[in-house]
């Protein structure tokens, strides 16, 4: 328990630090990426220069990502909880994950159940968990393969449950890097923050979920999250819920 302590402790300055130095970078980095915006009105859009700052431009899109990042890891922001359909977030988030394939050929098997229970989450902040989980598959899958997306429920002990399961085919993760995945600014990419599953976990846990994986190398990943569920009846009913607000994503 004491060791668990000094890593929550040091968890907690790791955020603080990150927020703050975050906090620091985002008004500049939005200045920058005002000031390119009005020098490139100047060029024509055949000219060479037109080109050199348009990928300035991205290069301060992708800054301004991992920014938010830090400062959503710092200082998460708490969810605003409404009763949701977790299929509408899941389809949503798979529509605008699709524009990060990047050109390979992966094939989707969406095994959704039907009449599920409710969830009671922040439907912005599970899409972002399903969308950083989503584009993790397609990154650990860069000659393509298939990505599964299977939505279920269950019952434990009269408990209602929905798990969402976010599988690839791609590479799989060696038992070393299994022990390190959710720690902060962990990554094997030339180009990763760490940061997507350190969030990931975060918003899950904040939803009082369960977030999991198993991975078997050359073979795939698999990810698992279990939500508490909130039967549709139980809605109506007068028995203490909070109001209910059934978002429509
Ligand atoms: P990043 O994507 O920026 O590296 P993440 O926190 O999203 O950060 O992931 C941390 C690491 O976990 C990745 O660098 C990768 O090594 C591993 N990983 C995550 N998802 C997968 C996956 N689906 N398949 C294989 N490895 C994965
Ligand atoms: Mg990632």
């Amino acid at each position: 328990h004491f060791q668990q302590m000094e890593r929550a402790d040091r968890l907690a300055s790791v955020g603080e630090m990150a927020a703050g130095i975050a906090h620091e970078i985002k008004n500049p980095l939005t200045g920058i990426a005002a000031a390119i915006s009005i020098i490139k009105e100047d060029f024509d859009k055949a000219d060479p220069r037109a080109d050199i700052l348009n990928e300035v431009l991205d290069q301060v899109k992708r800054l301004d990502k991992t920014v938010n990042d830090m400062l959503f890891f710092g200082k998460p922001s708490p969810p605003e909880f409404v009763y949701a359909d977790i299929n509408a977030i899941l389809n949503k988030t798979l529509v605008f994950a699709s524009q990060y394939k990047g050109g390979k050929h992966i094939d989707k098997k969406l095994l959704i159940a039907e009449d599920l229970p409710y969830v009671y989450v922040d439907p912005k902040q599970m899409q972002q968990v399903f969308l950083n989980l989503i584009l993790n598959a397609f990154q650990a899958m860069p000659g393509g393969g298939e990505l599964t997306l299977v939505t279920e429920q269950s019952e434990v002990e009269g408990k209602l449950f929905v798990h969402i399961t976010i599988a690839d085919t791609g590479e799989g993760i060696p038992d070393q890097v299994l022990e390190k995945l959710f720690t902060p600014f962990f990554t094997t990419k030339a180009q990763g923050t760490g940061l997507g599953l350190a969030i990931c976990h975060k918003i899950v846990s904040q939803h009082n979920g369960v977030l999991n994986v198993t991975s078997e190398c050359g073979k795939g990943t698999k990810f698992i999250i279990d939500l508490p569920g909130v039967l549709k009846t139980d809605l109506r009913n007068d028995n203490g819920l909070p109001p209910v607000a059934i978002q429509d994503v």
